[in-house]
């Protein structure tokens, strides 16, 4: 059998039968087979190879194929794979813990190992009603344009309209949404940002258990960077009206932002902390909680007296060994100067598309590099001419971006995942 047919072949049998992320079974988009990839590289069973330009939605921060994480997985494997956390701990979770506290804010004290970012969150607002431990103090304000992950509640604070829930409406607990924060990373703040916010809180103080946001950059429901005011007067607000504050940092941690976490940037702490995606470098699936030890004595008093979440895979051994090798590699890089220079290589090369008339803005910061379009962008259409290309990018709803695996990606190949996402914006067939 020829590689093309056996590519052929696959190909069907997936068409036909597997469901790909946010698709239809009647008209399925195009699927690529991935036959390896190494380094910034994907190849494609043809043989067709590919410059990474989203990170594997954004985890692979090292790149693919590298031997360090290639050897944490292959030692962890050959001493246990998995063993139940309910009553039995190890090594890997240990000295992930130790170091995860070391890099997390201060105030973070106690850490809960999930299974991925959504559980994460659904984890993270369990916390917060349970450290409320009052019937009343049980619902979540946000901000619009935010993504928390696909399930139940964690959608429930997504983005009514761009969160990809839309088709749930009722079925959803009805949660706060104040306006998505218009005062952007690099402008000056302006005051009245916040009223939507302040409006909400004074409204409904007396039955929220939680803020639940993602710190500096919204990701996946819209790709923006707020400024950083809006986290310090949040946080002031929070302490006032005794809610909790949780920051979601699943996509801006682990340096992506040119701060190892988003909420340096601002300097205020949350009181529950979300982290995944880069985590274990892309390797495994698996995310943390971690949270302060005055809401873990919260939750220990209350009424149910522990914390109510055991999943049947909590504290991987594979997953935090991984994480462990992916986290001190990436403290050991020259990771602040990497993305220094990934920041000024696209920010010489993506506002090109600014004089674009079907450009409405072009934005970057750190290892992020945006730009929106006035037209809906057609996903299938518009990778079919990236492949032509040789870069891997995934465009959704307005947005064009691009975030490489930012330690694997040599200057060249930013500028040329740069150059041809302003190419593929520049041919973008009219709205
Ligand atoms: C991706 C993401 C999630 C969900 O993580 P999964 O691992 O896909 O469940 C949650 N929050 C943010 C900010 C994310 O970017």
């Amino acid at each position: 059998m020829t590689v093309e047919h056996n590519t052929a072949t696959f190909n069907e049998f997936d068409r036909l039968h597997l469901w790909h992320p946010y698709t239809s079974t009647h008209n399925p988009l195009p699927t690529y087979v991935v036959d390896h990839a190494e380094g910034a590289e994907i190849t494609l069973a043809d043989g067709t190879r590919l410059l990474d330009g989203m990170s594997s939605w954004w985890c692979v921060i090292h790149g693919y194929n590298h031997p360090v994480l290639n050897n944490a997985l292959r030692e962890q494997s050959e001493k246990m794979s998995h063993v139940m956390f309910g009553g039995f701990t190890h090594k890997p979770a240990i000295e992930l813990g130790e170091l995860l506290l070391e890099i997390l804010p201060p105030s973070m004290n106690h850490i809960f190992y999930a299974d991925s970012g959504s559980v994460a969150t659904e984890v993270a607002m369990k916390m917060a009603v349970q450290a409320q431990n009052n019937p009343k103090h049980t619902n979540f304000a946000t901000i619009r344009n935010g993504y928390h992950g696909d399930t139940w509640n964690a959608m429930s604070v997504c983005d009514p309209v761009t969160g990809m829930h839309g088709a749930f409406g009722p079925a959803l607990p009805v949660r706060f949404f104040a306006d998505a924060p218009s005062c952007r990373f690099h402008d000056e703040w302006v005051e009245h940002d916040f009223d939507s916010m302040q409006k909400i809180i004074d409204e409904n103080a007396d039955t929220l258990a939680a803020v639940i946001l993602e710190p500096i950059v919204q990701g996946a429901g819209g790709m923006r960077f707020y400024h950083p005011e809006y986290l310090r007067k949040l946080r002031r607000v929070c302490d006032e009206k005794n809610i909790i504050l949780i920051f979601d940092e699943i996509a801006t941690g682990f340096g992506r932002t040119g701060r190892l976490f988003a909420w340096e940037h601002a300097g205020v702490e949350p009181d529950i902390m979300l982290i995944g995606k880069a985590i274990t470098g892309g390797y495994m699936t698996f995310a943390a909680v971690a949270t302060t030890a005055a809401i873990a004595d919260r939750i220990s008093s209350g009424d149910a007296g522990v914390m109510m979440h055991g999943p049947t895979f909590m504290a991987n051994p594979l997953a935090c060994a991984v994480a462990l090798a992916s986290t001190r590699l990436l403290l050991a890089s020259p990771w602040q100067q990497r993305i220094k220079r990934i920041e000024e290589i696209m920010n010489r090369i993506l506002p090109e598309a600014r004089t674009l008339p079907h450009v409405r803005d072009v934005r970057v910061l750190g290892g992020i590099g945006v730009i929106e379009v006035e037209q809906y962008v057609d996903c299938g259409e518009f990778q079919q001419r990236c492949i032509k290309e040789g870069v891997w990018i995934r465009p959704f709803g307005h947005n064009v971006y691009m975030m490489p695996p930012y330690l694997a990606v040599s200057d060249e190949q930013v500028e040329t995942i740069a150059h041809a996402l302003v190419k593929l914006v520049k041919e973008l067939p009219d709205a």
